[in-house]
């Protein structure tokens, strides 16, 4: 029941009943999905803002719905995590992201890494590492060839060991970035007792970045925080030539976003390996 303005109860909300029922159909076709084959990785570039190579794609799950069409990730994979439905879905996602990385390599391209991100539902009940050696053994590949992203809340989930895990994955040669860095509670501690390598500052801060002169400061600080732990810096979200001449200024690494390329098909993004330089 929900109070309206004149202090009633009441019992019946139409935009919740239909917010609800979306949700429960969008569950519903979720459960489908991968039977149906309606989800695909889509590839956005990261850049090495000192050469301007292209040096990794973020695999990004999209869901081709048959009536809805795309639906993007922030709306399905919050539903795939309360259902469970995140660990096939995830698994999919590695084993995809695998065996394109062959395909690219069959075709004679020249591979970069594929960075896929991993929930912490994924960690807490399914674990990764397994599934992920599995499926670079199958197709020859190292585990260089892979990254992996997770959010700080990931990091610090509850009743996971999440520490062994990375370092199992650590194990086979797979990067670790920290995604979204900003936006959760990570501490300074956490980031060196898990070993990350590289720290993705979300994109919040990447357009604070030419606004106003505070964004510039706390993006510094977070650049030679990185650099004190020995970690790799990427900006998420970069946009204009503005922001991208600050990054540099600023000693950040690598950046990822618009300006650069938007997320795209394999097939495009495997043009992208045989020219890959990106500016
Ligand atoms: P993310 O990992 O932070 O991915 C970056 C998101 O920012 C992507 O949204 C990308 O399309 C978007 N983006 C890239 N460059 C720019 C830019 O310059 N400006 C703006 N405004 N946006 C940019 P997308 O593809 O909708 O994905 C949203 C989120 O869904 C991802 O955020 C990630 O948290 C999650 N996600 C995507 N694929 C997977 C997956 O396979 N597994 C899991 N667990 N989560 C995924
Ligand atoms: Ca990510
Ligand atoms: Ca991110
Ligand atoms: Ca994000």
């Amino acid at each position: 029941a929900k109070r309206d303005r004149g202090g009633k109860f009441r019992f019946f909300d139409p935009d919740l009943y239909i917010a609800a029922t979306a949700r429960a159909q969008l569950r519903h076709s979720l459960q489908g999905a991968l039977a149906a084959e309606q989800f695909e990785l889509h590839y956005q570039p990261r850049v090495d803002l000192a050469t301007g190579r292209l040096c990794s794609m973020e695999a990004l799950l999209r869901w081709r719905h048959p009536d809805l069409g795309m639906v993007p990730p922030a709306k399905f994979i919050p539903i795939a995590e309360e259902s469970g439905l995140i660990g096939p879905i995830g698994r999919f996602v590695i084993e995809e992201a695998c065996h394109q990385l062959a395909l690219w390599r069959t075709a004679g391209l020249a591979l970069v890494p594929v960075s896929i991100n991993v929930s912490a539902h994924q960690f807490a009940h399914e674990g990764v590492h397994a599934h992920l050696a599995m499926h670079l053994a199958r197709h020859h590949l190292a585990g260089a060839m892979l990254e992996v992203e997770i959010t700080e809340s990931a990091m610090v989930a509850e009743g996971v060991d999440v520490q062994r895990e990375l370092a199992a994955l650590r194990e086979l040669g797979v990067r670790l970035h920290v995604d979204d860095f900003g936006t959760g509670y990570s501490s300074l501690a956490q980031l060196q007792r898990l070993n990350m390598d590289v720290l993705k500052i979300d994109r919040a801060f990447t357009s604070e970045l030419t606004v106003s002169p505070e964004g510039r400061v706390l993006f510094q600080a977070i650049v030679s925080m990185a650099k004190a732990l020995d970690m790799a810096v990427v900006a998420e979200g970069v946009e204009t030539a503005g922001q991208l001449e600050a990054l540099v200024a600023l000693g950040c690494d690598e950046g990822q976003g618009y300006l650069f390329a938007a997320p795209m098909p394999a097939r495009q993004a495997g043009a992208l390996l045989g020219r890959p330089q990106m500016m």
